[in-house]
């Protein structure tokens, strides 16, 4: 120490004059106050720092007492404590020293005997701790304030010496209770462990921070601790100091926060099972609409082609009128079905479009023929006009498409009574990759008011209350097409007058088929420079007829009305242009078409010119063919295309003195548009179809158009007829037992036996329409698709074009609008009974042995899941499917068939597995229910006898 150091006592032999002037130069280097003093107590030196510290002079100084420099009140003291460090008995005092103001100044102070100047003397020196004492009552301020409990212990023993406020107040004890005991005697630690861990690592490590600690309160309360400890030093001594933070409430909110999360994930658990169960509820209520619209398409294919048939009959005109409400019920409550539908799809957000290379010509044709009947029984002008502009091979979803204009058509068809329905197609905006077409359906019946305008296409909205009345409907319609416009990124609007008609607008937008030709089909070279004469009174009927020979290669004339056509044909006379053709529309005002080819075939002049009578389709069997009428050929309308040029070609080919050679005229159900009746006998039709009331129906409109059909009902049936003889086309029911149709479809094609016709027609009809399914049919090799209930024109149409084209590529565009899954009942036991010719011994026999059966193959099948075994799981689906095909299972089987669609993805199996087990219980139901009726105990294998 700096005091020792300077400790003349320590420097032996300094008694000279210059010995004590070294002193006072040593004595001013030191920091400390440095005295000398006579025996009596007055002052000889003092260093500079003394005058510093205390505010004297050195004057001031000169023959002081020294005691003077200690405060009155401690005079006496430091007589005593100066004796004694003298004596050797104490080493410092502590007393303050008092400064020239008065105030006092703390410092610790040695003193001890010496020589100055030769004589003998006290040298003091004092040491100024005012920094060390404030910073050692801060550090008491903050031990004893301190909101940590804070302790100092004795080392080894670790046993109190001092504690703060906040562990007395914490832990209830006093502080007499406490000073001079451990942790150990108090039972402060729960774990006893915990107290010589902590003495252990104090005293291996000198610290150890953040031990979580319970700590038990005198009253027996635990708290929780987070505990550190540090060994320090403090007057040449050894301590531990140790601080513990009260955490009880943080570990409380810590629990509690655990509890939430616990709580929390438990809601999210159960949140998500919810959303499971309400996403399995749409998924139930979709299966359950698509089964139900199944179940009722199916009979209604029944009511609605035997009505048919039934019309056609021997009835008297209270039988027609009856049969006839029974099929317009039957058809308009297919229609609803099919609404009813398609809107739970959208709103369960399940609806997609489907994306298909399509011609929207023969979009559009088809669309026309399918409400032509409707639109000429009404005696309503109907056409379609598609502008010359409109690229024609696009992309999209025809079907839905198709849906819209059907909607719009056959409203104004409902709600025009005179007049005319024209549709038409035009170009808004195009780009390379798509175009945006315009839809119009424009109408001249009762118009809609301006108020009503605005909700027209919200569902269930009607005009009025009595629109669903007098003209049926479920007000959903318009709201579909809104639905379908938007998905197809358009609009839709109509602008109405009342009582003058309305014209119902919508856009789409569509992607063009890449490389295909931007508009029409190539022109056929063998009309290039042919002129022809177009007349009718309706215009967009004109336009439509001159894009159609435009397209052809003709040039057109037109004319609205038989003496303008007289005109037209007189001054291309008079310059030796006489026309090829002229197309005729059979129903004008004033000279109607019969007189207008009856005039010109009367006159010489026009000997060159061949005349095409045109016909609504209600009145086409009105026509009289007899060359002598001046009546070449006759068409159906609206025209197509394809019809006109086939039309035309015959005539240029054949020779005017025989009968029409082409465009005989559709039957009265305008079904076949051209062929004729000889040729549809010779067409040889194997009409597949394992449910026999079906079978009947297809049979009947069969022979209803003119042709006739071998019958098979089943797969190998059809394999076994086809092997066995010749045929033209097949009409092939693709949900059947055992083979089904996709599989006669790939036998056929993949045949390499030669013995059956592999490049046949095939025609696919099924009720199962599923989005996909379209797909599914031209993948097993078929060429096109009907969906049931069987509508007579679509099967003539697709009859008359695949016995004319069979070597063209399947139609997907001609592919029907999808229509519901095919599904059936848990158990459709009657089908089931059929396909044993009604052997119910056999059946019940069969059946027992089900309900264990597919528990078993459930059970395998969650397994195989949960395992992840997909080659298993397809194994499952496949067998159980064709099991419950087999059986009657239609539910359970239609299930594995759409699981077995989603195979890739198990974990969307996996998601429906409470749909299988509801299923496959139910199932076990229906089969335990009929073993019941049918006497057979569900438990036991023996059938009844
Ligand atoms: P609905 O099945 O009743 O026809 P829609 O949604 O197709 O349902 O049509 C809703 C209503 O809009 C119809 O009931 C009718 O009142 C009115 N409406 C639709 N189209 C026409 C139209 N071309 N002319 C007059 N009113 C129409």
């Amino acid at each position: 120490m700096r005091t020792n150091e300077c400790d003349p006592r320590e420097q032996p032999g300094l008694e000279s004059k210059s010995s004590e002037t070294n002193y006072r130069t040593f004595f001013e280097t030191i920091e400390d106050l440095v005295f000398v003093a006579d025996l009596q107590g007055t002052l000889l030196f003092t260093n500079e720092v003394v005058g510093h510290k205390l505010g004297f002079t050195r004057e001031d100084l000169q023959g002081k007492s020294a005691l003077e420099l200690h405060p009155p009140g401690n005079r006496e003291a430091a007589i005593a404590d100066f004796t004694e460090i003298l004596a050797g008995t104490r080493r410092t005092s502590s007393l303050p020293l008092c400064r020239k103001d008065g105030t006092e100044l703390f410092v610790e102070t040695k003193a001890w005997l010496g020589k100055w100047d030769g004589k003998e003397c006290v040298f003091g020196i004092s040491k100024d701790v005012s920094k060390e004492l404030e910073s050692q009552a801060m550090l008491n301020s903050i031990f004893q304030n301190n909101p940590a409990l804070m302790a100092i212990s004795s080392i080894p023993d670790r046993r109190f010496l001092d504690v703060n406020e906040a562990l007395l107040k914490t832990l209830g004890y006093r502080r007499e209770e406490i000073i001079g005991r451990t942790s150990g005697e108090l039972e402060l630690f729960l774990d006893p462990v915990v107290h010589d861990s902590i003495t252990h690592n104090l005293l291996a490590e000198g610290r150890f921070r953040d031990l979580e600690v319970k700590v038990q309160a005198r009253d027996g309360r635990i708290l929780d601790g987070l505990f550190s400890g540090e060994v320090i030093e403090s007057a040449g001594k050894r301590f531990f100091l140790t601080v513990m933070i009260d955490i009880t409430a943080r570990k409380k909110a810590e629990i509690q926060l655990e509890e939430t999360i616990l709580a929390l994930n438990e809601s999210t658990a159960k949140a998500n099972s919810l959303a499971a169960e309400a996403c399995m509820a749409v998924q139930v209520k979709s299966d359950f609409l698509a089964t139900m619209s199944h179940e009722i398409r199916t009979p209604m294919n029944g009511v609605i082609g035997m009505t048919g048939l039934l019309l056609d009959t021997e009835l008297t005109a209270e039988q027609i009128r009856y049969a006839q409400t029974i099929r317009t019920s039957g058809e308009s409550l297919l229609e609803i079905i099919n609404d009813i539908l398609d809107f739970s799809k959208i709103e369960s957000g399940k609806f997609e479009l489907e994306i298909l290379d399509f011609n929207l010509e023969t979009m559009m044709e088809e669309f026309a023929d399918s409400l032509a009947l409707r639109a000429s029984e009404r005696q309503l002008d109907w056409n379609c006009l598609i502008s010359r502009d409109v690229p024609l091979a696009l992309k999209g979803d025809p079907g839905r498409l198709r849906q819209i204009l059907t909607n719009l058509a056959a409203n104004a068809l409902k709600f025009t009574t005179s007049g005319e329905v024209s549709v038409t197609a035009s170009v808004l905006e195009e780009s390379a990759g798509d175009v945006l077409l315009r839809f119009s359906v424009k109408d001249t019946g009762i118009g809609i008011p301006p108020d009503k305008i605005d909700t027209l296409f919200e569902k269930f909205t009607q005009v009025d209350s009595s629109t669903s009345r007098k003209f049926g409907g479920t007000g959903l319609g318009l709201a579909i097409s809104k639905e379908l416009t938007s998905m197809m990124s358009g609009e839709i609007g109509v602008d109405s007058e009342v009582e003058h008609g309305s014209t119902f607008w919508f856009t789409v937008r569509l992607a063009k088929q890449i490389g295909a030709s931007p508009g029409s089909p190539s022109v056929s070279t063998g009309f290039d420079g042919r002129r022809i004469l177009i007349v009718d009174d309706n215009p967009t009927a004109r336009e439509q007829l001159s894009n159609l020979a435009i397209a052809l290669g003709m040039s057109p004339t037109t004319a609205p009305d038989g003496p303008g056509a007289l005109v037209e044909l007189y001054a291309a006379a008079s310059e030796n242009a006489r026309f090829d053709f002229l197309l005729v529309d059979k129903d004008m005002p004033g000279m109607d078409g019969t007189l207008l080819a009856k005039a010109v075939r009367s006159d010489p002049r026009f000997e060159v010119t061949k005349s095409v009578l045109m016909l609504p389709l209600s009145r086409a069997g009105e026509r009289t063919s007899s060359v002598q009428d001046g009546i070449d050929a006759s068409l159906t309308k609206p025209v197509h295309r394809h019809d006109l040029k086939s039309t035309l070609e015959g005539l240029l080919t054949s020779n005017r003195s025989e009968t029409p050679a082409h465009g005989t005229v559709p039957d009265s159900q305008g079904g076949a548009r051209n062929g004729s009746t000889a040729e549809k006998s010779h067409l040889r039709i194997l009409l597949v179809e394992d449910n026999t009331i079906n079978l009947q129906v297809a049979k009947g409109m069969l022979k209803k158009l003119g042709y006739s059909a071998e019958t098979a009902s089943s797969g190998e049936e059809a394999l076994y007829a086809l092997a066995a003889m010749p045929f033209d086309l097949i009409l092939l029911d693709c949900q059947m037992p055992d083979m089904d149709g996709y599989e006669v479809a790939r036998t056929i094609r993949n045949d390499r036996t030669g013995l059956l016709e592999r490049h046949i027609p095939i025609i696919a009809m099924t009720a199962n329409a599923m989005q996909g399914d379209r797909e599914k049919c031209l993948a097993s090799g078929m060429n096109d698709y009907i969906p049931k209930p069987i509508a007579p024109d679509v099967l003539a149409r697709k009859i008359e074009h695949w016995s004319r084209n069979r070597n063209e590529e399947p139609a997907i565009s001609h592919a029907p609008s999808p229509a519901p899954t095919e599904s059936g009942a848990f158990l459709s036991i009657d089908s089931f009974l059929e396909r044993l010719t009604g052997d119910t011994e056999m059946a019940t026999a069969i059946l027992s042995g089900v309900p264990e059966a597919i528990t078993q193959q459930s059970d395998d099948l969650i397994l195989a899941l949960a395992r992840g075994d997909r080659a298993e799981v397809k194994a499952l689906l496949h067998q159980t499917k064709g099991m419950c095909f087999n059986t009657g299972c239609t539910n359970l089987g239609n299930l594995m068939m759409s699981l077995e669609r989603i195979l890739p993805d198990l974990d969307h199996i996996s998601n429906r597995v409470p749909l299988l087990r509801t299923t496959v219980v139910s199932t076990i139901e229906a089969i335990e229910a009929y073993l019941e009726t049918a006497g057979q105990d569900p438990e036991g294998c023996a059938p009844a006898s």
